[in-house]
């Protein structure tokens, strides 16, 4: 159960800021889904459903999805809806149920950089800057690595408009359990990229797998059965998979393969699509 102290609910940006770093435990309430799960004591909690984060704005090259946007809206965007397959909407569609999607939210989950999550998968596989309050924006792939250096506020993610197609995949013991192991793959022009989460470690891109597939792309214009054999082997060795309760390393790492197959196949036909 949370105890709250003392609550605020600014009404801009710096405001919030202000409150976050002035006191040690201020806490910035997203969804409040993830902190409920605890039993915690909060001095200060800074609700930010008042500071105007709740957005999908599209711009002329990119997408920007505010941070209080709630995985209910992306999954209810109409303009998700025309980029990217609508990745980002199916990656979150299997978890738990609408009204926990209802509630949770984009800033809550990217800025905690969770192991586990399937919408960082999905974002991951798209050109994606993370814009931090204070410090500014990075590249998904280096806050997902190094995190943010001092308390601030994830504002907003910004997706850039380009031309992939994108599609996701997960396993699951149950309905509404955390996946066992998630991958999403894009293709854009000859290029690939696949990122795999829930190892259970966090979201991270494939290097080598993508080397691979980017090389035997260009040879046939498709993936030989023998081709996404090889790549499921590259990726299983080049990333880490651990053991957990929901699954082995090994179990895992044969998921791994499965998974990398099917993302493919969907992707190329997804692309071979819009050439027609
Ligand atoms: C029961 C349950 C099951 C779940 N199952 C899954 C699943 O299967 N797959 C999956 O991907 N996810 C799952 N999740 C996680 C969920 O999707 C969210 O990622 C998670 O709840 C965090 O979002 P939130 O809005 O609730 O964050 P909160 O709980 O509000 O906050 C989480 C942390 O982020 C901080 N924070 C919040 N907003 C910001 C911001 N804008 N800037 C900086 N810091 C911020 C908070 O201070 C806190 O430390 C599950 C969550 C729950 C509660």
């Amino acid at each position: 159960m949370l105890n709250i102290k003392e609550y605020v609910a600014p009404t801009s940006l710096e405001e919030a800021y202000q409150y976050l770093v002035s006191q040690k435990g201020a806490t910035l309430l997203g969804g409040c889904a993830y902190l409920n799960l605890g039993t915690r004591t909060i001095p200060l909690a800074i609700d930010l459903s008042k500071a105007g984060l709740s957005f999908i704005k599209e711009e002329n090259d990119y997408i920007e999805i505010g941070a209080m946007t709630t995985f209910g809206d992306i999954e209810q965007s109409k303009v998700l809806a025309h980029y990217f397959n609508n990745i980002l909407a199916l990656s979150v569609s299997d978890i738990v149920g609408v009204q926990l999607r209802n509630l949770v939210t984009v800033g809550g989950t990217v800025y905690s950089r969770y192991g586990f999550s399937d919408f960082i998968t999905a974002l991951h596989a798209l050109d994606t800057k993370v814009k931090l309050y204070k410090q500014g924006i990075f590249d998904l792939e280096y806050f997902l690595e190094k995190g943010s250096k001092e308390p601030d506020i994830l504002e907003k993610v910004i997706i850039k408009k380009d031309n992939r197609k994108a599609v996701f995949k997960a396993m699951r013991n149950s309905h509404g359990d955390y996946a066992i192991l998630n991958l999403a793959a894009a293709q854009i022009g000859d290029k690939f990229r696949i990122v795999v989460g829930a190892r259970p470690g966090r979201a991270a891109l494939a290097y080598q797998t993508m080397e691979y597939l980017n090389k035997e792309y260009l040879k046939n214009q498709e993936f030989t059965s023998s081709a996404l054999k090889q790549a499921g082997e590259i990726l299983s060795e080049e990333l880490s998979f651990g053991s957990n309760g929901r699954g082995s390393s090994e179990y895992r790492k044969e998921l791994a393969k499965v998974l990398l197959r099917k993302a493919l196949k969907e992707v190329t036909y997804l692309a071979g699509q819009s050439e027609n």
